[in-house]
């Protein structure tokens, strides 16, 4: 019963569409990510937990299984 879990992300800036993969914690959410190509302070839009969720390629692993999430 294992799902893969993917526990890479490709993070698509919202200001330069810069991207950037970028490993996610398995077991929290990240809120904050900051781009590393124009400096922009990035959150969650309104509803997702975190910045992987709106803005990454897949979605943060608790999303992935169905868990719900820590927010
Ligand atoms: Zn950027």
């Amino acid at each position: 019963m294992n799902k893969d879990i993917l526990l890479e992300s490709i993070i698509s800036c919202p200001k330069c569409q810069f991207e950037k993969e970028e490993k996610m914690p398995t077991n929290a959410c990240q809120y904050f990510y900051e781009c590393t190509n124009c400096g922009v302070l990035l959150k969650p839009k309104a509803g997702d937990c975190c910045v992987f969720c709106s803005y990454g390629s897949v979605k943060c692993p608790p999303q992935q299984k169905d868990s719900g999430c820590c927010a």
